[in-house]
């Protein structure tokens, strides 16, 4: 074995028992919370509108083509769900209130919540108006017990808003995010490391963070239902099938998520973006996916409190060819009556056919930068893969 090859060598080696140290100190050391408000654009409406408590209501657009944004407890038990349209909410429950959005009061209450996380940790993710990622591992109280200091903010939320808040605990943002959810209203759930690997192993796939709808039915045809299952399944062929996302479905189902919590950078855009199961070319296939991807954005858009002016369109080709177009208004972009016909204009200025489908197409709103004018470079998109739409309120 020549020198360099032993270099080598002793590098891999290195870097792997690294690896595992890290994952160790991680499991062990780490102190994460995912905090996550109870249905909040619904609880917060019930709590301005006492003749509303008790009754089920949607927070939408009324109409013929209005989205619920989210639904109070009442709706849900009729099955009622976020990101449903308003017409199907109707039919499974006819006397549904579906009421309009005040986010600017939504926006309050959230910079309340904040200044509560903030007694605590400066390091605080936000993932959206109500919902946030706090390490806690050095906090302020130098509070010993991450399970005592979600409880305090539990407690903090309701005196000062009186709306109810689930936590979550664990040593990543991984599991801090589906224990949240996992005692939902008002619940304070803890994944110990210890007990991780038996949770992980239990629980559907259509429960990880990340693993929408689409992805769930293709890991059901590979036969794979529960973590346990997921994790018999090899590294190389996750990645054959999910690409990249194949990597972190692998991580999870062992309980790894080295992921920092990101203090909040001011964002730049909001944004989603589709890749098609077949490349389309019919004129009316594109236009039914595009009128998707707004309705995604919107939801987006509502769920971040983004307000952008700038609307990009973002296609790729079956080459794997990108090209993006942009337009920018005077308005903010917030309702999809403002961002399809945007939207429709800027496929009109895109060329596709037979012999040139489209693989991808994708959407942002985002903020113009003053000195260009031009945004398009700056806009961050939220990989397909990444839904997380699946944990609306
Ligand atoms: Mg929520």
């Amino acid at each position: 074995m020549g020198k360099n090859s032993e270099k080598i060598l002793f590098l891999q080696v290195f870097s792997r028992v690294f690896a595992i140290f890290a994952n160790i100190f991680q499991k062990y050391m780490r102190k994460i919370i995912h905090i996550d408000m109870d249905a909040y654009f619904a609880s917060v409406e019930q709590r301005d509108h006492p003749e509303w408590r008790g009754i089920p209501i949607a927070v939408g657009f009324d109409g013929e083509r209005g989205v619920v944004s989210t639904a109070s407890y009442e709706a849900r038990r009729y099955g009622v769900h976020s990101a449903q349209s308003v017409v199907v909410a109707k039919r499974l429950c006819p006397h549904l209130l579906v009421v309009p959005p005040r986010f600017k009061v939504y926006k309050q209450v959230s910079e309340q919540v904040h200044a509560i996380f903030h007694e605590y940790t400066d390091l605080v993710e936000p993932l959206s108006l109500d919902e946030a990622f706090l390490d806690v591992t050095n906090n302020r109280a130098g509070i010993e017990l991450a399970q005592d200091i979600a409880m305090e903010i539990k407690q903090k939320i309701r005196e000062a808003t009186s709306l109810t808040a689930s936590a979550g605990v664990s040593y990543n943002k991984f599991l801090a995010k589906i224990a949240s959810d996992y005692r939902k209203p008002d619940g304070l759930f803890v994944i110990h490391p210890d007990r991780a690997s038996s949770f992980i192993a239990k629980l559907p796939v259509e429960r990880f963070w990340g693993v929408g709808p689409k992805t769930a039915e293709r890991m059901h045809h590979m036969g794979i239902y529960t973590g346990e299952q997921l994790r018999q399944v090899s590294l190389q062929h996750l990645t054959e099938v999910f690409g990249k996302a194949g990597q972190v479905y692998y991580d999870f189902a062992r309980g790894i998520d080295n992921r920092e919590v990101i203090v909040e950078r001011e964002r730049k855009s909001v944004g989603c973006e589709q890749t098609f199961l077949e490349d389309l070319y019919k004129t009316s296939a594109v236009i039914i996916e595009l009128y998707h991807t707004v309705m995604e954005l919107v939801e987006r858009i509502a769920r971040s409190g983004f307000e952008g002016h700038t609307l990009t369109l973002k296609v790729k080709y079956f080459d794997f060819v990108q090209i993006t177009r942009s337009l920018t208004v005077a308005d903010t972009l917030t309702t999809k009556d403002q961002i399809l016909p945007l939207a429709k204009r800027l496929l009109a200025e895109v060329e596709y056919s037979a012999q040139r489908p489209i693989r991808l197409l994708g959407l942002s709103v985002s903020r113009t930068s003053a000195a260009t004018g031009s945004t398009s470079d700056e806009a961050t998109w939220e990989e397909g893969w990444l839904d997380f739409e699946d944990w609306a309120t």
